[in-house]
Protein backbone atom coordinates (compact mmCIF):
# COMPACT_ATOMS: atom_id res chain seq x y z
CA UNK A 1 0.00 0.00 0.00
CA UNK A 2 0.93 3.29 -0.79
CA UNK A 3 1.56 5.69 2.26
CA UNK A 4 3.65 8.88 0.36
CA UNK A 5 0.42 10.31 0.78
CA UNK A 6 -0.51 12.81 4.25
CA UNK A 7 -3.64 11.90 6.28
CA UNK A 8 -6.05 14.38 5.74
CA UNK A 9 -6.69 14.93 9.99
CA UNK A 10 -10.97 15.45 9.22
CA UNK A 11 -11.55 12.93 7.20
CA UNK A 12 -8.25 10.22 7.64
CA UNK A 13 -7.98 10.65 3.74
CA UNK A 14 -4.77 8.84 3.01
CA UNK A 15 -3.22 10.77 -0.08
CA UNK A 16 -3.17 14.50 0.57
CA UNK A 17 -0.04 15.86 -1.43
CA UNK A 18 1.00 18.20 1.40
CA UNK A 19 0.98 17.80 5.49
CA UNK A 20 -2.53 19.60 6.63
CA UNK A 21 -0.60 22.33 8.59
CA UNK A 22 3.28 22.41 8.14
CA UNK A 23 5.35 21.90 11.49
CA UNK A 24 5.26 25.76 11.69
CA UNK A 25 1.63 25.72 12.43
CA UNK A 26 0.43 27.28 8.71
CA UNK A 27 -2.02 25.71 6.63
CA UNK A 28 -1.29 24.06 3.54
CA UNK A 29 -3.92 25.39 1.53
CA UNK A 30 -4.73 22.03 -0.09
CA UNK A 31 -8.25 21.11 -0.48
CA UNK A 32 -9.22 17.34 0.93
CA UNK A 33 -10.71 16.13 -2.45
CA UNK A 34 -12.50 13.49 0.33
CA UNK A 35 -13.88 15.91 2.96
CA UNK A 36 -13.54 19.23 1.04
CA UNK A 37 -11.22 21.09 3.69
CA UNK A 38 -8.90 23.31 3.39
CA UNK A 39 -6.42 23.86 5.54
CA UNK A 40 -5.00 27.53 6.23
CA UNK A 41 -8.61 28.64 5.56
CA UNK A 42 -11.55 26.26 6.99
CA UNK A 43 -9.43 25.86 10.36
CA UNK A 44 -7.74 29.48 10.23
CA UNK A 45 -10.14 31.54 8.68
CA UNK A 46 -13.13 30.61 9.05
CA UNK A 47 -12.63 28.70 12.70
CA UNK A 48 -13.96 25.97 11.66
CA UNK A 49 -12.26 22.60 14.29
CA UNK A 50 -11.57 19.27 12.33
CA UNK A 51 -13.39 17.96 14.74
CA UNK A 52 -16.85 19.90 13.44
CA UNK A 53 -15.51 19.81 10.30
CA UNK A 54 -15.53 15.78 10.81
CA UNK A 55 -19.10 15.69 12.07
CA UNK A 56 -20.40 18.14 9.61
CA UNK A 57 -18.93 15.61 7.06
CA UNK A 58 -20.24 12.45 8.33
CA UNK A 59 -23.81 14.14 8.95
CA UNK A 60 -23.72 15.17 5.16
CA UNK A 61 -23.25 11.01 4.48
CA UNK A 62 -19.47 11.72 4.30
CA UNK A 63 -19.55 12.13 0.48
CA UNK A 64 -16.78 13.03 -1.53
CA UNK A 65 -16.16 16.28 -2.09
CA UNK A 66 -14.26 15.59 -5.49
CA UNK A 67 -11.86 18.59 -5.83
CA UNK A 68 -10.37 18.02 -9.01
CA UNK A 69 -9.68 14.23 -7.95
CA UNK A 70 -12.42 11.91 -8.70
CA UNK A 71 -13.48 9.20 -6.46
CA UNK A 72 -11.42 6.23 -5.92
CA UNK A 73 -12.99 3.03 -6.78
CA UNK A 74 -15.32 1.66 -3.88
CA UNK A 75 -14.47 4.51 -1.53
CA UNK A 76 -16.47 4.92 1.29
CA UNK A 77 -15.79 8.01 3.38
CA UNK A 78 -17.12 6.21 7.22
CA UNK A 79 -14.91 2.92 5.92
CA UNK A 80 -11.82 5.13 5.50
CA UNK A 81 -12.06 6.89 8.55
CA UNK A 82 -13.47 3.73 10.31
CA UNK A 83 -9.56 1.84 8.95
CA UNK A 84 -7.90 5.25 10.27
CA UNK A 85 -9.30 4.62 13.61
CA UNK A 86 -8.37 0.76 14.06
CA UNK A 87 -4.44 1.74 12.85
CA UNK A 88 -4.93 3.70 16.28
CA UNK A 89 -2.35 6.57 14.46
CA UNK A 90 -4.16 8.73 17.30
CA UNK A 91 -4.83 11.34 13.91
CA UNK A 92 -8.63 11.05 14.41
CA UNK A 93 -11.06 11.07 17.08
CA UNK A 94 -14.59 10.58 16.11
CA UNK A 95 -17.01 12.67 18.29
CA UNK A 96 -19.13 10.20 20.00
CA UNK A 97 -22.10 11.92 17.95
CA UNK A 98 -21.47 9.98 15.29
CA UNK A 99 -20.90 6.89 16.64
CA UNK A 100 -23.92 5.67 16.87
CA UNK A 101 -25.41 7.14 13.44
CA UNK A 102 -26.50 4.78 11.27
CA UNK A 103 -25.42 4.29 8.26
CA UNK A 104 -27.26 6.66 4.96
CA UNK A 105 -29.66 4.72 3.20
CA UNK A 106 -29.81 5.69 -0.60
CA UNK A 107 -33.22 5.58 -2.28
ZN1 LIG B 1 -10.46 15.31 4.41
Amino acid sequence: MKTSGHTCPVCAYPNLREPARSASGGGSYEICPSCGFQFGVDDDDKGIAFEEARTAWLAGGARWSGKGVPMPKGWNGRKQLQAAEGEGTGQVTRPASARSRSRRTRS
